[in-house]
């Protein structure tokens, strides 16, 4: 409001100090619009963009401009047509598997070792809906394949890099099998970052996110994104609208934040996931260690390859020989630089007990199937010294001796 001298104190109150759009100064950070609403010169303007007939904004859940700031950020850095961001990686995950098409009689075909929460959703809420729910080895290209024959299915869902086994889906052959049976592949590429690995150019559909972990990578944020065609993004907006899970611009706004080191943190966290993994492939307490970076690693090759030689992640999980559910607690009791906390992806290097944290939703023969035991425990490479990292596991794996 631009004359205010004869308003009253309630008035003053509200209106006095808003900025207008126009200025003669531009910043170099992105500003934080957290505008629900927006103003357009005439009603001919605002009715033309509620009509999608001119560009802009109309209401927060449809979009708002630092929210897109994260997707077209996300979306240079995935190579895709677009990306839309949501509040949470269950969200992104949840919309996209609606807008590929999943609905009641649908078969969605899942790697069997995906996220807990994921499983569960399938599992669970999926199957409730009167979805097909069918969970094979995604490294067994037989079986995926023969699955594919014998049932109709909408879409083949797996991540790049599995948690907390980190094994390595081969995206291409994936996206030619999905292809050539008529269904669309989603890719979880949480573990993977961008910066290893763009699924959406080896024939990805949808490319999903947490932004939780490593984009923003700073353990202050919930966030999902999408990076997909212009085609697709458009029925995630079209669904949004309805479900209402877009991501708050001030959330927007520190993962957009966190995204412009993304490089920096990936590459630190893989040196270190690689020296961790090799010290603990010495380790006589150690059973095995899963990470792809080591050349003794099943899927060394595939890894090399998709990544392009980059890295292989931040992320490694092993097994200590032996130890119960009480000497695992004392093991994470024990770390001192390492945090025992629930997620991943961070500047921080944080070690998670998957029995009774990612896929505690699993029953214990679940678990076993998949290959998670009991001993098994994942540890997320932060950005620290990769001597300190080493020498807290090393002092807390002494802990249990
Ligand atoms: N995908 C993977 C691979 C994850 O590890 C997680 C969470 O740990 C999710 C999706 C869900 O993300 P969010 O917690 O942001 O909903």
């Amino acid at each position: 409001m631009s004359d205010l001298a004869d308003k009253e104190f309630s008035t003053r109150a509200v209106h006095a100090g808003e900025r207008s759009r126009q200025s003669n100064f531009t910043p170099v950070a992105s500003p934080i619009d957290p505008s629900v609403g927006f103003l357009y010169e005439s009603m001919e303007d605002t009715d033309a963009v509620l009509g999608a007939e001119k560009e802009g904004y109309v209401y927060a859940r449809y979009g708002s401009p630092t929210v897109s700031a994260f997707e077209t950020a996300v979306a240079n850095l995935e190579q895709s047509e677009a990306a839309f961001a949501f509040s949470s990686g269950m969200a992104a995950l949840h919309i996209s598997l609606l807008a590929a098409g999943v609905k009641a009689g649908s078969r969605v075909v899942s790697a069997l070792d995906v996220y807990g929460a994921t499983s569960s959703l399938l599992r669970s809420l999926f199957s409730s809906l009167g979805v097909h729910v069918t969970m094979v080895d995604a490294a067994k290209f037989e079986d995926v394949e023969r699955t594919l024959k014998e049932y109709p299915t909408t879409v083949v869902l797996a991540e790049t890099i599995s948690n907390p086994l980190v094994r390595i889906a081969d995206v291409p052959t994936l996206a030619d099998l999905a292809h050539r049976y008529g269904a669309q592949l989603i890719i979880d590429n949480t573990f993977a970052t961008p910066y290893l690995f763009n699924p959406g150019i080896y024939g990805a559909d949808y490319t999903v996110h947490s932004a939780t972990k490593y984009l923003n990578g700073h353990g202050d944020v919930t966030a999902g994104v999408v990076a997909t065609s212009m085609e697709n993004r458009s029925n995630l907006y079209e669904l949004n609208k309805l479900v209402g899970s877009l991501l708050g611009p001030f959330e927007a706004w520190l993962a957009l934040r966190g995204l412009k080191t993304l490089p920096l943190r990936v590459r630190q966290q893989c040196d270190n996931a690689q020296q961790a993994a090799e010290w603990l492939g010495n380790h006589p307490r150690i059973r095995q260690v899963h990470y792809s970076g080591l050349s003794s690693h099943t899927q060394h090759a595939l890894a090399k390859r998709l990544f392009n030689g980059k890295g292989y992640g931040g992320v490694l999980s092993f097994e200590i020989r032996g130890a119960t559910k009480s000497d695992i607690f004392r093991f994470m009791e024990a770390l001192k630089v390492c945090l025992p906390a629930t997620t991943l992806g961070d500047i921080y290097s944080l070690v998670l007990y998957p029995a009774i944290s990612s896929h505690r939703s699993l029953t214990p023969e679940e678990r076993s199937r998949i290959g998670i035991s009991d001993e098994l425990v994942r540890l997320s490479c932060g950005i620290e010294s990769p001597n300190d990292i080493i020498a807290d596991i090393d002092q807390a794996l002494n802990a249990i001796d």
